[in-house]
């Protein structure tokens, strides 16, 4: 049993810590909550600020994360996880968001959209295989769908994968991959046949290193700069055709659900930055004086507070619906729009007035304030962007009203 859930069992009891929202939370949901903080305000947020300016990727924390059973958090025991549901990796990666938002997509990469297609479509074979090493924090995996011609149109993918006896040949570059450095596996999408368009896309296991597989550049990023992001470019690499996941043709369905259920963990991570400029904001605002007084006592500040608090509080119920939603079966691809939207558009208002309420302070790297403004922005944009967002909403309202 993961460490996480023997400290689960162990606290019995701590001291609400002045977050309304939490009263709605089971006690298990509200000792993991409690065990996260504790470990991201100890372990993560002391390393974040050297993490981002040093583009670190945070390995021992990671591994740590591991075996708290952070790493595979509603991948079941039998697997190697930690056998817990939906909410309550959303609660957890937004603590560990609210410390480092680059921890934060680490682990959402790995547990939504490496371990999560394997673990719904795998075989036995290839869940005793890509799961169970990918859930300790010592291996992380990758998800690769966008490519230079097409992110958000991701149904136009021009990677081929083309059949030659036991194997696929892979051709072609994706762009983008979030932990393509340190990835030991990828779930990867190519079309095995282009005259179906979107419908002939598969998804695929790969190993890596892998003969036939190169990486980009790393890439130089406004933000989450501990994770690491490049392309990676495919040269008839050899991949065994057992690594097929799922049917052959089914992979674009596979990304947009795993998409699904990952814009559950972007809202959780945009949930955290935001929870951590609050924060910030608040307890400045406290100890700074102007005009003989602290901020907090000025009316303008307090609605600024007010307002943060909002979006904050509303984004995460948005989030806790769907993540509820996933964990009970029902329909969420609508509220996991909104949830990545409301919180993405969340965090990058708050961490904008949290700078604002900081003034010079806000601006400068000594704080976390900038970090967390920077940090917010690729929110708005990975996982299918704002605009994509409120194209999915609309189409499924279309859908339900029958216009
Ligand atoms: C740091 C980082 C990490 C990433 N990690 C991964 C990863 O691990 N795996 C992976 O597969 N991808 C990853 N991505 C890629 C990411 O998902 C894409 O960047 C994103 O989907 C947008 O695609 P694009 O960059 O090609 O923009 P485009 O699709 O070219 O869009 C450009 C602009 O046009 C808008 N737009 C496009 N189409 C429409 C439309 N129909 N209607 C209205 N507006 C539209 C977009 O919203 C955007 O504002 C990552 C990206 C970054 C920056």
């Amino acid at each position: 049993m993961a460490l996480l859930q023997k400290s689960l069992q162990k606290v019995c009891m701590f001291k609400q810590r002045g977050i309304a929202s939490l009263a709605a939370l089971s006690e298990t949901h509200q000792m993991l909550q409690k065990s996260c903080r504790d470990f991201v305000d100890g372990e993560l947020k002391p390393i974040a600020a050297k993490v981002d300016r040093e583009h670190l990727y945070p390995k021992e924390q990671i591994k740590k994360m591991g075996e708290l059973g952070l790493m595979a958090i509603a991948v079941p025991e039998e697997f190697g996880g930690t056998g817990l549901d939906y909410l309550a990796y959303a609660i957890a990666l937004e603590e560990v968001s609210r410390g480092c938002a680059s921890a934060g997509v680490i682990m959402s990469v790995n547990n939504s959209l490496y371990l999560g297609p394997i673990l719904q479509w795998g075989t036995k074979e290839q869940k005793e295989k890509w799961i169970q090493p990918f859930t300790t924090g010592e291996k992380v995996g990758c998800f690769a769908l966008s490519e230079p011609g097409n992110g958000s149109d991701a149904g136009a993918a021009s990677t081929t994968a083309k059949s030659e006896g036991d194997s696929f040949l892979l051709n072609g570059t994706k762009s983008w991959i979030t932990n393509a450095f340190e990835s030991e596996a990828g779930v990867v999408f190519a079309t095995t046949d282009k005259s179906l368009k979107h419908k002939g896309i598969s998804a695929i296991i790969i190993p890596k290193p892998v003969e036939g597989l190169e990486l980009g550049k790393k890439e130089d990023k406004l933000g989450i700069r501990g994770s690491s992001t490049c392309a990676l470019m495919f040269d008839n690499c050899k991949i065994p055709k057992e690594n097929l996941l799922g049917e052959l043709g089914f992979g674009f369905k596979i990304a947009m659900i795993c998409l699904d259920a990952g814009r559950i963990g972007i809202a959780s991570q945009a949930l955290g930055i935001a929870q951590a400029s609050l924060e910030i904001a608040a307890d400045y605002a406290a100890k700074r004086l102007s005009f003989g007084k602290p901020l907090l006592k000025h009316q303008t500040i307090q609605n600024k507070l007010a307002e943060m608090a909002l979006r904050l509080e509303s984004a995460r119920l948005l989030t806790w619906r769907a993540a509820w939603l996933k964990d009970n079966h029902k329909p969420y691809t609508k509220e996991a729009a909104m949830a990545k939207l409301a919180a993405s558009e969340a965090a990058t208002f708050l961490s904008h007035q949290c700078i604002q309420i900081l003034g010079g302070m806000g601006y400068v790297s000594d704080m976390p304030a900038e970090r967390h403004y920077r940090d917010a922005r690729i929110t708005e944009i990975y996982e299918g962007t704002s605009e994509i967002q409120r194209l999915v909403i609309a189409a499924n309202i279309i859908k339900e009203l029958g216009a």
